[in-house]
């Protein structure tokens, strides 16, 4: 349909709509019949797909055909029990997968975006998939424009269709009907698309179309979806590959030896191929995705909403903090102060003459009451405005003869706003401001007196007070066009007045932590310089003369170069806009810092993408910001960052351990097969046990390495540097070590069972090896920490897994039944003991290791 070519009538027919929106009951019907107004992900798997995929693993199958064939050749059970574990694994596996799909997302359903709608004559905020064909919504600068729609009430309106058309530029649209003709996507000027930004302005429109039917719609099968793979995950996936050629090769020469020892082919097939399932950790990148899925969903409890997984994975290597000032390190909450006001000014309208400052504080502002009388509105306009009204200035008594009639509204670059009201002879401009900026602005007669205004205005400042500076003038008449720069001019101050917003009393405290763990917080402002200046220094980000200030102005005339030598001196910004916020990422960046950004605006989108964490503001951000972000912080308060960082490094540790533990179990099992035959013992285990070993002892303890609680030095260690290896020396060597001496600890065991004619060796081989990975897991929790200095019992669901296991391998053990399908012997209680015994050598072996690291970081 070519809805930019009708006219508003026509689509107010077309949609069997109004200007009041459509009914309740009707849209319901509609949304029954149109459905959601979503775009499908095309690339979701289905949950066949899913459980495909876990069986469709090339050793899985190789390994399915071999069981099949020892089943041929007689060994049924064998290969009953193969497939079980198989099936049990893909089950496993499944689950995990699924459970990530589902984490995930129930992670972008709570990002879901709202839209205002009107409906039965009453606005209200809905969930934008809700929007049909018909609705009337209502935009304004920072929203994400929800679905296709036809504008019928637009000012001063800008969208960004970069996303859609490729077109750079923001462009203009309006609500005229457009003459017959063919018309590219941008130069429908009446319209907007689902999923551009709404960048400026403010505008009612009709949907005309949504979901799958808006352009975006159409498009979607050729956007690609996100990359999701984190850094973690791809470096796993491809050192995942070389581990696998290795073990590959271990394996082929563990059946070569089998072969000349005159083991049986299949046999040794089998073995070998049970071997490299187990040993080759292809789950590892799927396993990361839910220990950082579910990092995120326990991050959301702690205000933090994670928008793009890697980011949970990186929060730990943050060097550098920068955030706004205003709500996130202070607490929003403005109250006036002092007041300046400009003696003897001319040329007033005669209702103003009196209280020419209180006046203007009170028409210059967008707050309301609400019906319960409380101020809604920005916290700055709240604070001038109640000043005026308790000195018994209103708003609703000056605008009877006052009226406004037009606005230039604030933005942060221009770092003012302007009311046009009517008067008897021409027009009032009321101009509203940061005070610097309104100086600039000033009549020839006026600046004279700069230097004395900005001496009272420092004196403000130096307080910590946000100082905002009222202007005025009278024109003829209003302009078609309202052109800032013509109208911002020539102004007449009339006052100023001081206000405090305190800091916040956590972000203190969240400073003092940031320093401890090496990341350096800095502020960014809009403010003025002293002002700026002053609350960071109760907030503890600047404690001395070391620590500088800048302002935009000398940001802009330093070269990129320039900039760089002091970029990691500067701890507050003041007087920036926006843009230059990517300034400041880039120049840190190029200094190998690792940035998190905080923005709420549409103009903090690119910085907030180029960030390495960008973080948005969940109260008072718009959408767009958040759309850029990677972090969205539901209590828009800078503390919050502090403990993401901390979780973020707790969760990273988490998987590192969980990696470790893995590796070192599978290292454990290739040793001790591959070393038997040079010790001339038998082959220690059967498949089956590999298998299982695979199945219950990695998996369960493992996951459970993901509840570990932080470590106590967790926040007074420096950032991890987000390039280094995963595999660090320390790591590789301790899987390397570990895992031989776990080898030798189960072919010490089964030299001396079969010294002793044990029948039950290989019971006791098995066992020893399930329960030394027990003991494994218990000491790896801690890096290097004793397990009875950070607690036995601190990881509850750890202890669970640790039972279950127990209880699991006892019952093979003891189960008459299960005697068949493993292979095993029920084992004396001596024996029972025995083995735990010799088992629990590992985990002493990690404490010993965890204590000499000790003692070298004490002597260093
Ligand atoms: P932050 O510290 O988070 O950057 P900020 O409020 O200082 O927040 P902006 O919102 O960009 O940053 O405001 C910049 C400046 O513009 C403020 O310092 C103030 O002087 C001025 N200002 C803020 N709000 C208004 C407003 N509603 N009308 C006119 N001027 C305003």
């Amino acid at each position: 349909m070519n809805w930019h070519l009708l006219s508003l009538p026509q689509i107010i027919d077309q949609l069997e709509t109004s200007t009041e929106g459509l009914d309740a009951t009707i849209a319901q019907q509609r949304l029954h019949k149109e459905g959601k107004n979503e775009i499908a992900d095309t690339k979701k798997k289905t949950i066949w797909q899913m459980l495909l995929h876990q069986v469709t693993d090339f050793m899985i199958l190789i390994l399915i055909a071999a069981a099949i064939i020892s089943g041929f050749l007689g060994e049924v059970i064998d290969t009953i029990i193969i497939l079980v574990i198989i099936v049990l694994n893909a089950i496993v596996g499944f689950i995990q997968e699924y459970r990530a799909e589902k984490a995930m997302e129930a992670l972008k359903g709570m990002v879901a975006n709202t839209s205002r709608v009107l409906r039965n004559n009453k606005w209200s905020d809905i969930p934008a998939s809700d929007l049909v064909p018909g609705d009337v919504i209502n935009l304004e600068a920072g929203n994400i424009i929800p679905a296709d729609v036809r504008f019928f009430e637009s000012h001063q309106v800008k969208v960004d269709e970069s996303s859609l058309t490729g077109e750079s530029l923001n462009v203009d649209k309006n609500i005229e009907e457009l003459p017959e003709a063919e018309y590219a996507l941008g130069d429908r000027s009446n319209m907007g698309y689902k999923g551009t930004f709404f960048t400026n302005g403010r505008a009612m429109a009709y949907v005309v179309e949504t979901g799958m039917s808006t352009e975006l719609g159409r498009i979607a099968k050729m956007i690609q979806t996100e990359e999701t793979a984190t850094p973690l995950q791809k470096r796993l996936t491809s050192f995942g590959k070389r581990l696998s050629v290795i073990i590959l090769i271990l394996c082929i020469v563990i059946f070569g030896i089998g072969l000349i020892r005159g083991e049986s082919i299949i046999e040794m097939l089998i073995l070998s191929i049970s071997l490299a399932v187990a040993a080759i950790p292809e789950a590892l990148p799927a396993l990361v995705t839910i220990t950082l899925a579910f990092g995120a969903k326990k991050l959301v409890k702690n205000k933090a909403l994670i928008r793009k997984l890697p980011a949970v994975e990186t929060l730990g290597s943050v060097t550098y903090i920068c955030s706004d000032k205003t709500g996130t390190l202070t607490i929003n909450k403005m109250e006036v102060q002092e007041v300046f006001e400009v003696p003897m000014i001319d040329n007033v309208p005669f209702q103003f003459k009196n209280n020419i400052l209180l006046s203007a504080m009170a028409l210059n502002n967008d707050v309301s009451k609400d019906k319960n009388g409380n101020w809604i509105g920005d916290s700055t306009e709240v604070a001038l405005v109640k000043y005026a009204y308790d000195h018994d200035i209103k708003r609703s008594i000056l605008e009877k003869e006052l009226p406004r009639i037009a606005e230039l509204p604030f933005d942060s670059t221009r770092k003012c706003m302007t009311t046009f009201h009517q008067t008897n002879n021409g027009i009032l401009v009321i101009t509203k401001g940061a005070v610097d900026t309104l100086f600039q602005k000033l009549t020839v007669a006026q600046r004279t007196s700069i230097d004395d205004f900005e001496s009272k205005v420092n004196a403000m400042a130096e307080k910590g007070y946000r100082v905002l500076g009222y202007a005025i003038k009278t024109i003829p008449f209003l302009p078609d066009y309202l052109d800032a720069d013509e109208i911002e001019n020539e102004l007449t101050l009339v006052g100023f007045a001081g206000m405090i917003d305190p800091p916040r009393e956590e972000a203190k405290q969240a400073v003092k932590e940031c320093k401890e763990a090496g990341i350096i917080p800095v502020m960014i402002t809009g403010d003025h310089k002293l002002t700026a200046k002053a609350i960071a220094k109760q907030l503890g980000i600047v404690t001395s003369e070391a620590d500088l200030a800048m302002n935009g102005t000398e940001l802009n005339q330093l070269t990129d170069d320039d900039f760089e030598k002091v970029v990691e001196k500067v701890r507050v910004y003041a007087r920036v806009n926006p843009e230059q916020k990517l300034k400041i990422v880039s120049a840190l960046q190029e200094k190998n810092q690792f940035v998190a950004m905080t923005g709420d605006g549409v103009n903090d989108a690119p910085a907030l993408k180029n960030a390495d964490i960008g973080v948005a503001m969940g109260i008072n951000g718009t959408e767009v910001s958040k759309e850029a972000s990677h972090m969205i912080l539901l209590d828009d308060n800078f503390a919050t960052i502090v403990v993401a960082v901390r979780h973020g490094r707790k969760i990273f540790d988490n998987i590192l351990k969980f990696i470790k533990y893995i590796m070192t179990s599978n290292s454990g099992e290739i040793w001790a097969i591959l070393l038997a035959p040079f010790l001339g013992l038998p082959i220690p285990l059967m498949a089956i046990h590999i298998l299982w070993i695979n199945l219950v002892t990695d998996g369960l303890p493992g996951l459970a390495l993901a509840s570990e609680p932080a470590e106590p030095n967790i926040m007074r260690r420096s950032p991890r540097d987000p390039k280094q290896n995963i595999f660090t020396l320390g790591m590789s060597l301790h899987i390397l070590w570990v895992g031989l001496f776990m080898g030798l600890v189960t072919l010490g065991m089964q030299a001396w069972a079969i010294d002793q004619d044990k029948a039950s060796w290989q019971t006791m081989v098995f066992t020893v090896l399930c329960f030394s990975q027990m003991g494994n897991v218990m000491s790896i929790r801690s890096e290097k920490e004793s397990v009875f200095k950070i607690g036995l019992f601190s990881n509850k669901p750890l202890i669970g897994a640790l039972l279950i296991t127990f209880v699991l391998q006892l019952i093979i053990i003891y189960v008459p039944f299960f005697n068949t399908v493993f292979r095993t012997q029920p084992l004396t209680i001596i024996e029972l003991l025995i083995t735990i015994a010799v088992s629990s050598l590992v985990f002493w072996g990690v404490e010993l290791e965890k204590f000499i690291k000790r003692r070298i970081t004490k002597k260093s």
